[in-house]
């Protein structure tokens, strides 16, 4: 079957990827980029949950009454396929497959996959950045080619990647990245610094997560600035879901992942106003 529109969520076994999947069926017939059917690639690192969320989604009570999904006359096909962010095997083979499958016709890629470790030392950092940080950069830097000349990334970043957490110098430097290389010689840094035990003298939270994701957000304003001097009409933008009750937050929180979908939701199927290379909260671009 040919799809109208073709997107990609990470992640979205569970918490809020998988609550962007049941927002992404439900709002997509009223969006503006509604043209037809949506086929969604819910994407996991485990066939089995990712499997299970798929069928899990199709016994909905909501998605059934509303009749989101293509099983009960819907415009939303969901298919599952395996996806590792922290392999870059995994990536770039199920890159191949989108390539193979949809000729560079993907609408939008939400990179939502990421982790979150107790305590803090050089072990906890190095797992953190690979995921958060690197998983996340090589996997846009993947689909990117793969969009469609208006294609999306949304990166689900963090309030806690805000820089209000750094010395006047990082926080700086952070705002001067122009390039992914920038970006990752920050990570770099800060990798070093915490495997001096000197980060907080060089002006560094003891934070990996926190840090990893103040990365991510640096690659996507970088990316974003990049595509927009190329002249290429992509948007590229990075948010924070708010703070949501997931197994991540071991079951606190203000919001429920349904409210915690809505940003990243909007953003890749809603009028955004061509914005691009923004971190966005609450549905609104906020300061970083
Ligand atoms: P969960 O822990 O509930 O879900 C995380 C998801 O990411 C799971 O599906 C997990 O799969 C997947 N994942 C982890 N590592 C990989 C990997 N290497 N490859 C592919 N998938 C992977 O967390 P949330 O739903 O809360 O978090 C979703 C996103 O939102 C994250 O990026 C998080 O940092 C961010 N966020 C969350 C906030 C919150 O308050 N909850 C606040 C701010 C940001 P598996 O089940 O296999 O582990």
């Amino acid at each position: 079957m040919a799809y109208s529109r073709v997107g990609i969520v990470t992640g979205a076994n569970k918490g809020i990827g998988y609550a962007i999947i049941r927002q992404l069926a439900l709002q997509y017939p009223q969006s503006p980029l509604n043209a037809g059917s949506l086929l969604v690639y819910l994407t996991a690192r485990d066939a089995s949950r990712g499997e299970a969320a798929v069928k899990a989604l199709h016994e909905e009570e909501q998605l059934r009454k509303a009749k989101a999904l293509v099983t009960d006359g819907g415009p939303t096909e969901i298919k599952f396929r395996q996806l590792d962010i922290g392999d870059e095997k995994s990536v770039d083979a199920f890159a191949e497959f989108i390539k193979k499958e949809h000729h560079d016709k993907i609408d939008f890629v939400i990179n939502n996959a990421g982790v979150a470790f107790d305590g803090f030392n050089d072990k906890v950092v190095q797992d953190t950045l690979k995921i958060n940080y690197y998983g996340t950069l090589h996997a846009t830097e993947a689909f990117l080619p793969l969009l469609k000349p208006t294609g999306r990334i949304v990166n689900v970043a963090s309030m806690a990647g805000h820089l209000s957490k750094y010395s006047p110098a990082i926080k700086q430097r952070f705002l001067n990245a122009q390039s992914v290389e920038d970006a990752t010689q920050l990570m770099q840094d800060f990798a070093s610094a915490v495997s001096r035990n000197h980060e907080k003298q060089e002006g560094w939270p003891s934070a990996a997560y926190a840090v990893s994701k103040a990365g991510v957000i640096a690659f996507t304003r970088a990316i974003a600035a990049r595509e927009k001097k190329a002249g290429s009409e992509k948007l590229v933008n990075a948010c924070c879901p708010g703070w949501v009750v997931t197994d991540m937050t071991k079951g606190k929180g203000h919001k429920t992942p349904d409210q915690g979908a809505l940003t990243p939701v909007m953003l890749a199927i809603q009028d955004i106003s061509g914005k691009t290379g923004e971190f966005w909260q609450d549905e609104k671009v906020i300061e970083w």
